[in-house]
């Protein structure tokens, strides 16, 4: 479309004269629109229903305005159109005015040709239309650094601010306007946090070694309100187009948040999520540096393992949001009873890990250790429950248990376990060669997890006699249990391990129902009918399913109950009473036998066993042992004979080992006994044979 130029001229036959000249060289590409008053030509160029002029022509000898003035009007009212003023030479003075006020240019009309003017003319829409470009780009920029997160800000060679953009306005508290040839420093106000000392000029940088440059990590903004920000940036050289440095650029933006971010996330990796507390990854550079210090001073330090005895029983019974109530006070307490130069930290669950930066001596970490369990054991209230609880702990020393975190750690956590099996609420250095023991454990308690499935327990049985006949009356069964490899492990190595790890209640529903098999098998081959007797452990004792289990059993193998014998130790029979009377009524009223293990090494009040439906005692064997050497031992044993039969229960005797002690148990009239010297546990076939060869002598005599 060929472009609009407008021609003001009042004078009729000047303005033939231009347009002649302009219509020899006119392709096409433009029209022209001849105006003759300054008022005409206002409206045309406020039209914006018409064309857009891209260039006016203007003769200033107008008739309704002064010359200059009508410049400015026609300029004013479009500043940026092109204007080339035409003059007669007496006026080219004002024309040259018109050019200073914002004329492009003028020339006189006395020279005039179509070569001038077409060359005027070509020159007047050839810049406007650069100009135009210039602005398109600069308003690109310009929104383009307005719209980008980051800030913006650039500077002459001489540091000057040249530029901000709009979130570098924000960010600095500077408004462009006034930062506008301040030196950068003023505006952006930058500190090392991790070296205050340092100052930082990254603009400076950037221009003397020609290259961009980030900041250093760590960097705050301040704001001109004095407000900080964490802040990553970069600054880059501006070139000429000579590739001369002529100023610099920096871009830059807030990471407080990404900063605070990481900051939390460190923290998250590093502390316990419910007490706050260091945690095992915290502790053990806490503990490596620790052992670092003292190690050039010679000196020695001490870790402490704390576990809560019986917590377990807590998080079970109240529920976990009181047991994590509870973890916090106690957390709370070990802190406020070491020194603050000392770390409490939680290793997970109920166990905790203090390190003592500087013990003199052994006996140091022994009153740090005694001061926490006293501080330990006083009451906690916690929503509405008054609990009361104990820890044990184990202490390790360096250098003398370990000379590594990890090793110290782990001997103060072997020297806690000694501390639980000690009676627990007490605190065990750690010895050397208490590894090799929780070693062992370890190895067993990895083995029992496997042995059930695996079969390797078996059942041996151990016969009782009649002391004045000596026919069987009776048969223990006496679990053992072939590790491949190892032999044969007996319970007293393993049993309380599989109580501790609740393996137990599988366990003993297998002895249960191996020995009914067996006793049935024995039944069915018309051997004596005996009962067998099976050991009863408290925790089975407690288990829910135990009674139901019993009778499962007992109908799945078709065993009589009455040859079904519980042995059951006075100290599993005390934890719970009641509900353990109940559990034996129950045995009971399915036709059962209960023998009361150990008798003598427990509570060993018949007033109060009166209460438990019992049927049989069974003397403990260390009493057995010493009858005929120590009078004491002989005197328990004829006290609990003879208080059996007024109680109307049978009497066993255990351990029998010698002849003499079983001359002693018949002279005391004790009816019953069990030991090496009739019979060593066997398996159940040869106590079949022991059954057939014992019959046939006792029907014989
Ligand atoms: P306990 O119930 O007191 O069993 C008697 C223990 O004395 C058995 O040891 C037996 O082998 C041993 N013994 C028998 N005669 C003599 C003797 O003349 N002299 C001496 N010094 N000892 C004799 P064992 O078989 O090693 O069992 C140890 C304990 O393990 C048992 O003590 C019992 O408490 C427990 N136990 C055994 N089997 C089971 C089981 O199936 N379940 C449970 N829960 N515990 C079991
Ligand atoms: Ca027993
Ligand atoms: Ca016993």
């Amino acid at each position: 479309m060929p472009q609009t130029i407008l021609l003001l001229q009042y004078d009729a036959s000047k303005a033939a004269i231009v347009q002649e000249l302009l219509a020899t060289f006119n392709d096409g590409s433009f029209v022209i629109e001849w105006i003759r008053s300054c008022a005409g030509s206002l409206d045309r160029l406020n039209d914006r229903t018409k064309n857009v002029i891209a260039a006016v022509f203007i003769d200033l000898v107008l008739p309704d305005a002064k010359e200059l003035e009508a410049f400015d009007r026609i300029f004013q009212a479009s500043p940026h159109t092109p204007i080339l003023v035409l003059s007669s030479p007496e006026r080219e003075d004002i024309a040259e005015q018109a050019v200073q006020r914002g004329a492009q240019d003028y020339v006189l009309d006395d020279r005039l040709d179509s070569h001038l003017l077409s060359k005027a003319l070509r020159n007047m829409l050839e810049r406007a239309a650069n100009a135009e470009a210039l602005f398109i780009e600069k308003e690109r920029a310009q929104v383009t650094l307005n719209s980008i997160g980051d800030a913006v800000i650039s500077t002459d060679i001489a540091g000057n601010v040249t530029y901000l953009n709009q979130v570098a306005e924000v960010m600095t508290g500077w408004r462009g306007a006034e930062a506008l040839g301040r030196p950068f420093s003023d505006v952006f106000r930058i500190i090392d946090r991790a070296n205050p000392e340092h100052a930082v000029d990254p603009m400076a940088m950037a221009m003397r070694q020609n290259k961009t440059v980030g900041l250093t990590a760590g960097c705050s903004l301040i704001r001109r309100d004095g407000f900080e920000s964490a802040i990553e940036d970069s600054a880059a050289p501006i070139h000429d187009r000579r590739g001369e440095v002529t100023g610099a650029v920096m871009v830059f933006h807030d990471v407080t948040e990404a900063r605070a971010m990481t900051q939390r996330m460190s923290y998250l990796a590093h502390h316990d999520y419910l007490t706050e507390l260091p945690n095992r990854l915290l502790l053990n550079d806490r503990l490596s540096q620790a052992i670092a210090a003292v190690r050039r001073h010679q000196q020695r330090l001490a870790v402490l393992f704390v576990d809560v005895d019986r917590f377990k029983h807590i998080n079970d019974s109240l529920g976990h949001t009181i047991g994590d109530q509870l973890l916090l006070s106690i957390a709370g307490r070990l802190v406020a009873n070491v020194r603050k130069t000392d770390t409490v930290s939680r290793q997970g669950g109920d166990e905790f890990v203090i390190l003592l930066s500087k013990v003199a001596q052994a006996e140091d970490a022994a009153l740090s250790a005694n001061k926490i369990l006293a501080a330990l054991s006083n009451p906690y209230r916690v929503m509405e429950h008054d609990l009361q609880i104990t820890v044990s702990m184990g202490i390790g020393i360096y250098p003398d248990d370990g000379t590594d975190a990890e090793t110290l750690v782990k001997n103060a956590d072997t020297a806690m376990l000694h501390a639980k099996d000690n009676g627990r609420n007490n605190f065990q250095f750690f010895k050397s060669d208490m590894n090799e023991h929780a070693l062992e454990r370890q190895s067993l308690e990895s083995g029992l997890r496997y042995a059930l499935g695996r079969r390797e327990f078996e059942l041996h049985y151990q016969p009782k006699m009649d002391l004045e006949t000596e026919a069987i009356v009776g048969a223990e069964a006496l679990i053992r249990w072939r590790q491949p490899g190892q032999g044969i492990v007996l319970p007293e190595k393993f049993i309380p391990i599989a109580e501790q790890c609740g393996y137990i209640v599988p366990i003993g529903r297998w002895v249960l129902r191996e020995a009914c098999r067996q006793a049935q098998r024995w039944l069915d081959a018309d051997l004596a009918p005996i009962p067998v007797a099976i050991n009863i452990s408290a925790v089975e004792l407690r288990s829910k399913d135990f009674v139901p289990g019993v009778r499962a059993v007992l109908q799945e193998t078709g065993l009589d109950a009455r040859y079904l014998e519980f042995e059951l130790t006075e100290t599993a029979l005390m934890q719970d009473p009641a509900s353990t009377i109940a559990v034996l009524r129950a045995l009971k009223d399915m036709g059962a036998q209960l023998t009361l293990d150990d008798f003598g090494t427990g509570y060993s009040s018949l007033s109060y066993l009166k209460r438990f439906p019992i049927d049989a005692l069974k003397i403990d064997k260390s009493f057995v042992r010493g009858l005929c050497t120590n009078a004491g031992d002989a005197n328990i044993v004829s006290a609990v004979v003879n208080m059996g039969k007024s109680f109307g229960l049978r009497v066993i005797a255990e351990g029998v080992e010698t002849r003499e002690q079983l001359l002693a148990l018949r002279a005391q009239h004790c009816a019953e006994g069990q030991g090496y010297y009739f019979q060593e546990p066997v398996a159940a076939n040869e106590f079949a044979q022991f059954l057939e060869s014992n019959s046939a002598t006792t029907a014989a005599a």
